[in-house]
Order: C-alpha cells, then structure tokens, then sequence
C-alpha cells in the first residue's frame, strides 16, 4: 500500500513511521508529482496556516483537492482543520470535509491535556478493548459536522473530536504520538 504524508510542516514523519512499521509504503509529499500513484495522504498536526500557506507557495493546493476527491485522506489536529470546509476565520483550507471546526478550541499550549476515550470505530481492525489514549495539543473541535458526515469519537460531555464522511477522516487529536496504531490501522482499512 502507497501512502503519502503531506510533509510541508508539522509531525509528518512521526505518522511515516508508524504507517511502515505497518507496512506500507510511505513518502513526502510536497510537490504535485508526488502524489502520484498514492492511495492515500495523511495530513499531520503542526499548525493549519502555515501548512496552508506552503500549501499555496508550493501550488499544491488544487492537486490536493483533486487527490481528495478520489483518496482517502486523513486529518490530525491541524490537519484536520486544514481539511474541514470552515474553520471559522479566513485561512486557506482544502475545504473538503463538511464540517466547521473551532481552532484551539480548548485553549493555548499549556491547556493540552490527554484523555482514555472508548472510540467503537476502532473495534473494526482490533479486538482490544482498551480505551484509546487522545492527546490533545492547541486542538480544536470538530463544532458541527454536516449530513452525511459520521462522528466517531466525542469527549464526555459530547464534543466532537473524531468524524469521518466517507473517504475522508478528522481527528483532532494526534493518534501518532502515542504507540497504539489502531487509529492508522483504520485509516489502511478505509484505503482498502
Ligand atoms: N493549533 C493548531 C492550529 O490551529 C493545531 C495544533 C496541532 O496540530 N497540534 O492549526
């Protein structure tokens, strides 16, 4: 399986790592030519004007959207408002995923936090039932999601932070910092 990570800025190599020691196949992706013969990106955490702002310089933009909408493409954290189609202020975005998202919905740095959250989804590609560790860094919140877009994770109190809305996912957590790979094993299902 050939998965790209969109290497512009943010934590990418750690998703690279976990997805070969999975075994894929993964390069960086940073110019449209890179995207070729890809199944799948992944777009890290990092921050989500800045990746926007390289993603123009480096005339991505318009590739990436033609890539979305035939691949699977996942978003963590920043990556994940990068994908969303409203992110609540002007900042350029792919725009792909019907859903509006709050940056930095919980605060500055010093408020990330990290919590055990039951996530069903994750059952499709594990028996385990260990509560999935989310980590939590200036993220935001998945505010609303559209009609045919599905939540897959919330926080106790109902906020979304997980969602998926067919072949795209969102999570605004980074599930690449922590060992489970539960969260990459399903996006490799959702690619197949
Ligand atoms: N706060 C960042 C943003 O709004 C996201 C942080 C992250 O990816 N960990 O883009």
């Amino acid at each position: 399986m050939k998965i790209g990570v969109l290497a512009l800025q943010g934590d990418f190599i750690e998703h690279q790592k976990i997805m070969e020691g999975l075994g894929a196949q993964v390069s960086q992706v940073r110019l449209p030519s890179d995207l070729k013969s890809l199944q799948g990106l992944v777009i890290p955490g990092g921050e989500s004007t800045t990746i926007g702002k390289l993603t123009m310089d480096f005339n991505l933009m318009e590739p990436l959207r033609q890539f979305a909408r035939e691949h699977a493409v996942w978003g963590t954290c920043a990556g994940s408002i990068f994908l969303s189609k409203d992110a609540s202020r002007q900042q350029p975005l792919l725009g792909m995923m019907d859903i509006k998202v709050e940056r930095n919905a919980f605060g500055r740095q010093v408020d990330s936090f990290e919590i055990d959250l039951d996530i069903p989804c994750l059952k499709k590609v594990s028996d385990e039932d260990t509560p999935f560790h989310a980590i939590f860094i200036r993220a935001p919140l998945i505010e609303s999601v559209g009609k045919d877009v599905e939540v897959l994770a919330s926080l106790p109190d109902g906020r979304i932070i997980a969602a998926q809305e067919g072949h795209w996912l969102a999570t605004s957590f980074h599930p690449e910092l922590t060992g489970d790979t539960r969260f990459h094993r399903y996006f490799m299902e959702m690619i197949q």
